[in-house]
């Protein structure tokens, strides 16, 4: 059995594989950057190792860096995680040459499912389904547009070395071909160091339905269950479910005797993901291995009661696997939620900044967080802005959906923009709840999805004053204890937040034991009940939790989540020396300049790409206009705010 396990990960999934292996008697050593020296992972391991500065290029992705680690601390094993080196052939061959154990498949299954291309090549001859397509060598451009016309649009460009969403590009007719084939190609390359691409056809309405597997040193392989991960944004799964809903028991199993022939056919060890595309008629196509634990692993962990790490530093260890295929049991449904610190409303940008507020729902036997993060950690713009995995446990699909509710409503988070609402207006979808669910579910529902809460804000904001008030009377017993004061002109309370960098007041007067915010006729009352307010308004009360920060008010009811800007005067300069031009939605890195001084643009004609986190951001023209002044050239970083692209004013 091993004895000291480096992991070679940071967030949630490297404190997850330290609490099995501290189970199983392991000890654990951490790695961390410059960024991560406060982070939790670094906080639960025995020990741990700096590793370097904050970019992953110069430390979580620097093998020597990491295999010198584990050597000054003498780990016998490494477990990759995921995302980083979890599916770097390169790294599992230093692993082997430094005698360290790598927590992961064979060098050769790596190698033979690290090019999407090439396994597809492998799978077609284990006789495994595939999607219509061209993975071949040739990447020249008219090979590749020829090949795109054979297959016929919509046709989906993808990285073959890509994952996580990352350089893949729907292309709906040929004269889209040229530009997107390029923005995939730019992509691949920041992301994965190689911009090969590979062709698919492009199918209407598919799920994304993929089995875990595992095998042995000894010959031994089984799947456990499925997991549809069809509710995605970008090709990014937000929601996972297991068992797949509504799939017959012959499909199920076809499709994990697939899985294992797939595993099989490349001497697969370890645990495995064979991820296929499921259409309406229950045909299923593979789409790729991936040759490591997944994120959403919790979900079949719950509905198996199997520790999947447990199962994977076994195996690593020589052990054969604790489980043959029939004595695998299935028991209720389990969803996973990842929350995220992110923008839905701006196309998902990242939110980065101090958790100012986190506060998770309860635990217990049915709900489960894994997260790297506690209040006061800071989400940076260096890494996947994952705050934590919800997974839930019911024993039904219902049950375990109106836990994923609940759940949700209790998640609190102040200081960035999260995802909260937008999973649980998912989770609350009338045709999710009847998981009528498809790959395209958050696109073809974007209508109900991305509601409208501006309609709301003046309301959320007069629960914004009534709480600064409710306070300020608390830290003001003097003020409220005499009623004189209120005697000949009512009393008021004023606010003042901005909306859009302008400012606006909300000025609350008393009237009896309330308040009004005028012309409205309603009246307001707030109490402050246990850790949140409880709001009166007229006769209808409800709660709400009003988390204040230093220059935000979020306020969370059930319906919504309403983060206000409370006014500043530095923050309105700052906004109005970056509202000249197009500016940088977040830290980054400028990768293609699209126009040059003088040119006449359009509205929305793309003008700037950068990239942040391994994501491609298009910078449009706000307005038509001449392109006056660049501020920077590819290659180079740009901060928050800054401006980019200047143009003269709209005609
Ligand atoms: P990645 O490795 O980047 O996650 P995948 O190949 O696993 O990429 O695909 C991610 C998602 O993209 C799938 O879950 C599915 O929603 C969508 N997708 C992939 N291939 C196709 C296809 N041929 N047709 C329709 N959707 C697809």
């Amino acid at each position: 059995m091993l004895q000291k396990l480096l992991i070679a990960n940071r967030g949630e999934i490297a404190c997850r594989i330290m609490r099995t292996a501290r189970q199983m008697g392991i000890r654990t050593v951490a790695v961390y950057s410059a960024a991560d020296a406060n982070a939790q992972h670094v906080k639960l391991a025995d020990e741990s190792v700096y590793i370097g500065p904050a970019p992953s290029s110069e430390s979580y992705l620097v093998i020597d860096k990491i295999i010198a680690a584990a050597q000054a601390t003498g780990a016998d094993a490494i477990h990759p995680g995921y995302g980083f080196l979890s599916e770097n052939e390169r790294f599992a061959e230093a692993c082997a040459k430094h005698g360290l154990i790598f927590v992961g498949p064979p060098i050769p299954a790596i190698a033979a499912m690290g090019s999407k291309s090439a396994a597809k090549a492998i799978m077609s001859d284990a006789e495994v389904p595939l999607v219509p397509g061209y993975h071949g060598d040739d990447q020249d451009l008219d090979t590749l547009r020829a090949e795109a016309e054979k297959i016929g649009f919509p046709v989906l460009l993808k990285a073959a070395y890509g994952g996580g969403g990352k350089g893949m590009r729907v292309v709906n007719h040929s004269g889209e071909f040229t530009e997107a084939l390029q923005s995939a190609k730019r992509e691949a390359q920041a992301a994965f160091s190689n911009d090969k691409m590979l062709l698919e056809k492009y199918l209407g309405n598919p799920r994304h339905v993929e089995i875990q597997v595992f095998c042995d040193q000894h010959g031994n392989a089984v799947y456990l269950s499925e997991r549809d991960c069809s509710v995605q944004r970008r090709h990014q799964k937000v929601i996972e479910e297991a068992p797949a809903p509504s799939i017959s028991e012959f499909t199920r199993k076809a499709m994990g005797e697939a899985a294992v022939r797939a595993a099989q056919a490349i001497n697969y060890e370890g645990a495995g993901t064979v991820e296929f595309l499921l259409d309406t008629n229950s045909k299923f196509y593979f789409m790729e291995m991936n040759t490591r634990l997944q994120v959403e692993h919790p979900v079949t962990e719950l509905i198996t009661g199997q520790d999947l790490v447990q199962w994977q530093l076994l195996v690593a260890s020589g052990e054969p696997l604790p489980l043959a295929q029939e004595q695998i049991q299935l028991n209720g449904h389990a969803f996973e939620a990842r929350i995220y610190a992110e923008d839905p409303a701006h196309e998902f940008l990242p939110s980065t900044g101090p958790l100012t507020v986190l506060r998770t729902p309860e635990l217990s036997a049915h709900v489960r967080i894994d997260s790297g993060v506690i209040e006061g950690d800071e989400v940076s713009a260096y890494y996947d802005p994952m705050i934590a995995k919800l997974i839930v446990w019911g024993s039904n699909r219902t049950g375990a959906l109106r836990r994923l509710v609940t759940a949700l409503n209790d998640f609190r988070v102040a200081g960035v923009r999260t995802n909260v609402d937008f999973l649980r207006s998912i989770a609350n979808h009338p045709q999710f709840q009847r998981a009528e669910l498809s790959t395209r579910f958050i696109e073809r529902h974007e209508q109900d999805l991305f509601a409208d809460t501006s309609a709301l804000e003046d309301d959320y904001a007069t629960m914004a004053a009534l709480a600064e008030l409710v306070q300020s009377q608390q830290s003001q017993q003097a003020w409220f204890a005499n009623p004189g004061l209120q005697l000949n002109q009512p009393a008021q309370f004023t606010l003042t937040l901005q909306h859009d960098g302008q400012p606006y007041s909300v000025t609350l007067t008393a009237h009896g034991d309330g308040w009004q915010r005028l012309p409205d006729q309603r009246v307001w009352r707030a109490s402050w009940q246990h850790d949140r307010f409880r709001i009166h308004c007229n006769e209808r009360s409800f709660f709400a939790h009003v988390l204040a920060a230093a220059g935000d008010i979020t306020v969370m009811t059930e319906v919504a989540s309403i983060r206000l800007q409370r006014y500043d005067v530095l923050l309105e300069l700052q906004h109005e020396q970056a509202t000249g031009g197009m500016v940088a939605p977040m830290n980054g890195t400028v990768v293609a300049v699209l126009v040059a001084n003088g040119d006449e643009v359009a509205e929305g004609q793309p003008l700037l790409v950068m990239e942040a986190m391994k994501m491609e951001y298009t910078i449009r023209a706000s307005h038509a206009g001449t392109v006056e002044q660049i501020f920077y050239e590819s290659g180079e970083l740009v901060s928050d705010g800054a401006e980019l692209v200047r143009l003269s004013a709209s005609a």
